[in-house]
C-alpha cells in the first residue's frame, strides 16, 4: 500500500459505522480520490471482517457502473487503513432531493440502465450488493453512476445452503423475502431495492418509508405504460419471478422512446 501521506487530505464527505470519507488529491499526479478510512476497532472483531469482506468483495468486480477501489494507503501512529476509489462528486438521493428536480423520463432510464448494469456484472461475479439504495449510488459530472459501498456485499452461490442474515438493506428497499425472515435469498433483492428507486425517481419520493401500508398500484397508473413491465417484475412478491438485472435491461422500458440520453449530454445539472 502507498502512504497515506501521499495524499493531501482535504475535507471529510462523509462517514459510515466504521468508517470517514476524505475527498483528497494525489500529491503527485493531482487526480481527486476518495479516501475511506478505516475504524479498526479492537473490541469488536467485526468491524476487521467486515472491511476484509469489503476489500475481498471489491477486487473481484470491474465494471464503468461500480466503483473501482484504486488501491489501499496505510498511515502510521496511529495505525490507518485506507480504502482508495476514484472521486464522484454527487449521488443519486443528492441528485433527486433537490427542491423542484424532476428527472425526465430519457435521464431515468440513463440512471436505471446504469444501476442495472453495475447490477449485472455484481450478480454475475457473484456478489449480492445488499444496500442498493440512492445514496450508494455515486454519479459524476459527466452524469456516469457507480455502485458504491460494498460494506455490507456478500458472496453467494446458487447451490449454496450457508444461511444468510436477514438483516440486510435499507428498511424502505428491503425485500419482502428479507422482512419474513428468509436466510436463502438470492439476486432477487437487490433486484427489489431497483424497482423500489425506479418508483422513487418516477414519484419523486420513496415509495415504501415504513411508515404507511404502501400504495404504489395507484401511484403506478402516472408512470408511463412502457415501465409497467419493469415495475411489476422487479416488485414481483416472488423473487423467484423478478428475472435478473440482465433480462430487466431487455425490458419495453429501455426500448421504447424516449431512449435513455447520452451521457455526453449531461443527465442533469450538476
Ligand atoms: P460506509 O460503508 O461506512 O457507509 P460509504 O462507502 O457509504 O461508507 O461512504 C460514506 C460516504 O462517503 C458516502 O455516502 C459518500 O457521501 C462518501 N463517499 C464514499 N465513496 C465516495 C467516492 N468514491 N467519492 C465521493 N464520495 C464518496
Amino acid at each position: 500500500p502507498r502512504s497515506a501521506d501521499s495524499y493531501d487530505k482535504l475535507a471529510k464527505v462523509g462517514h459510515g459505522t466504521y468508517s470517514n470519507v476524505y475527498k483528497a488529491p494525489d500529491r503527485d499526479t493531482g487526480k481527486l480520490v476518495a479516501m475511506k478510512k478505516v475504524r479498526f476497532d479492537t473490541s469488536e472483531p467485526e468491524s476487521v471482517k467486515f472491511m476484509a469482506r469489503e476489500i475481498m468483495v471489491l477486487q473481484k468486480l470491474d465494471h464503468p457502473n461500480v466503483i473501482k477501489l484504486e488501491g489501499l494507503a496505510t498511515s502510521r501512529m496511529p495505525y490507518s487503513l485506507y480504502l482508495v476509489f476514484d472521486f464522484l462528486g454527487s449521488d443519486l438521493t443528492r441528485i433527486i432531493s433537490r427542491p423542484g428536480m424532476r428527472l425526465t423520463e430519457s435521464q431515468i432510464k440513463c440512471y436505471m440502465q446504469q444501476l442495472l448494469s453495475g447490477l449485472r456484472h455484481c450478480h454475475e461475479r457473484g456478489i449480492l450488493h445488499r444496500d442498493i439504495k440512492g445514496s450508494n449510488l455515486l454519479i459524476d459530472k459527466r452524469g456516469m453512476l457507480k455502485i458504491a459501498d460494498f460494506g455490507l456485499a456478500n458472496c453467494f452461490s446458487p447451490k449454496s445452503t450457508r444461511p444468510l442474515t436477514n438483516r440486510v438493506v435499507t428498511l424502505w428497499y428491503r425485500a419482502p423475502e428479507l422482512l419474513l425472515g428468509s436466510t436463502d435469498y438470492g439476486v432477487g433483492i437487490d433486484l427489489w431495492s431497483a424497482g423500489c428507486l425506479l418508483a422513487q425517481v418516477f414519484v419523486g419520493r420513496p415509495i415504501m418509508p415504513g411508515r404507511t401500508e404502501p400504495s404504489f398500484e395507484e401511484a403506478f397508473r402516472d408512470f408511463p405504460t412502457s415501465s409497467h413491465g419493469l415495475f411489476t417484475t422487479l416488485l414481483d412478491l416472488d423473487p423467484s419471478r423478478r428475472g435478473s438485472a440482465a433480462s430487466a435491461l431487455q425490458s419495453d422500458f429501455f426500448r421504447s422512446s424516449p431512449l435513455a440520453c447520452d451521457l455526453s449530454e449531461p443527465p442533469v445539472v450538476y
